[in-house]
């Protein structure tokens, strides 16, 4: 999209709440339009329904998933809503089938929104342990009869990933859709379209605005009357993203590929020296051979990258001193790395796992790093000097 009356490079904001019609016929016929969803309107109406500084982003966002459409919501939730509601028919009650290690966040939507509220009969599958069973999984699907199954490439905070074509095309063979929370592993490791999914979702407050200043959502997709449902349920339920929003993560996007390469080799340089520490009980990170669906991550990502995302715990004689040994590094590193409930920050932050998600993960030495593309060098330095004051 081209700004023709100045010779800029860019498409502005456009801030118009709503856009000059001029008169009954244009205004019949923008109307008129609208109601087929063109993906890029010549006639602009109410910026709820369609706003061109919006549209430019979606195509960058587009060109990153290589995706036909993309839409941009105000959070990775009202994605999600949408995403999700484009499924609900009246009429249709098959269940919605969702993986129990999701986003805390969405997890509750679906407690308190879908179930509570909307009384959508929903069914969760559980991995075993650390690791996912597609026999299991496809027992559930067949009993159940899902319309779609919703899962996350990469869990949080246990990074467990999925054997992704595989589950895929099983869901597919058994006449379920499949909708992916692609936000952990982003289109830089995999394009989930690519293998045939149905809608791809990401908060994209995370690493495609990558600077912890935006909060902002993305749906994207293939099919032609998804985005037309999208788009529809995005205007009447007002989850359009602002033009502000849309322009800063329009720029922030252009270098999302290079930022998540070098976060993702960070990472794999902290899961490493993590891995050496007598200290450390555990790291959890795919990319390390140790990892239970390291073979899942390695055939899905294709040598990409595993991820920005190191989750490790400390070791101790009991859960006091684990909880005494996390505390200490965090303290240790504050200056550097700071305690931020977040992720996908250019800069890393951490957080502590059992204050937020208790009684799920109860490992009182847990912590959660999302690696930033700092220096490498500094950032193990930092990592580093945090351990002896915990030895
Ligand atoms: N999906 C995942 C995997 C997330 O981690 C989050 C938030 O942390 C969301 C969705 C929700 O995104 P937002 O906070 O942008 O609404």
């Amino acid at each position: 999209m081209k700004n023709n009356k100045i010779n800029s490079t860019r498409t502005p904001v456009y801030r118009d709440a709503g856009f000059e019609l001029t008169n009954a016929e244009r205004t019949s016929e923008a109307f008129n339009r609208e109601s087929g969803h063109d993906q890029d309107p010549e006639v602009f109406i109410y910026s709820r329904y369609r706003n061109p500084t919006v549209i430019d982003a979606e195509e960058t966002l587009a060109d990153i998933e290589k995706s036909k459409w993309a839409l941009l919501t105000q959070s990775g939730m009202s994605a999600i809503d949408t995403a999700l509601s484009v499924f609900q028919k009246k009429d249709d009650e098959r269940p919605w089938l969702f993986f129990s290690e999701i986003y805390g966040g969405t997890n509750s939507y679906i407690d308190n929104v879908l179930i509570e509220r909307r009384g959508i009969n929903v069914e969760r599958y559980y991995p075993e342990g650390h690791e996912y069973d597609p026999g299991k999984l496809e027992e559930i699907i067949r009993r159940k009869k899902p319309s779609f199954v919703f899962f996350e490439i990469v869990s949080n905070p246990l990074l467990i990933v999925v054997p992704l074509r595989e589950i895929i095309d099983m869901i597919h063979s058994h006449g379920a859709s499949v909708i992916i929370d692609n936000t952990f592993a982003t289109a830089h490791l995999v394009k989930p379209l690519e293998l045939g999914a149905d809608l791809v979702i990401h908060s994209a407050t995370k690493y495609l605005g990558g600077h912890g200043n935006i909060t902002a959502g993305a749906i994207c997709g293939n099919d032609e009357n998804l985005l037309k449902d999208a788009v529809e349920y995005r205007k009447y339920t007002g989850h359009m993203i602002s033009p502000d929003d849309a322009y800063r993560l329009n720029t922030q996007m252009k270098s999302f590929s290079l930022r998540f390469e070098r976060q993702c080799k960070n990472a794999s340089a902290i899961a490493e020296l993590l891995d050496e520490k007598d200290i450390v009980r555990e790291v959890l990170y795919p990319g390390l051979k140790s990892h239970a669906t390291h073979e899942n991550a390695k055939e899905a990502f294709n040598d990409r990258g595993y991820g920005a995302i190191v989750t490790f715990s400390f070791d101790g004689k009991d859960d006091q001193e684990k909880r005494k040994r996390r505390d200490s590094f965090i303290q240790s590193v504050s200056d550097s790395i700071i305690l931020v409930p977040t992720l996908g920050d250019y800069h890393t932050i951490l957080m502590p796992v059992e204050p937020v998600w208790g009684y799920k993960y109860p490992d009182p030495g847990m912590i959660r790093l999302s690696v930033g593309f700092e220096e490498t060098e500094e950032l193990l330095n930092t990592i580093q000097s945090g351990l002896p004051a915990v030895d």
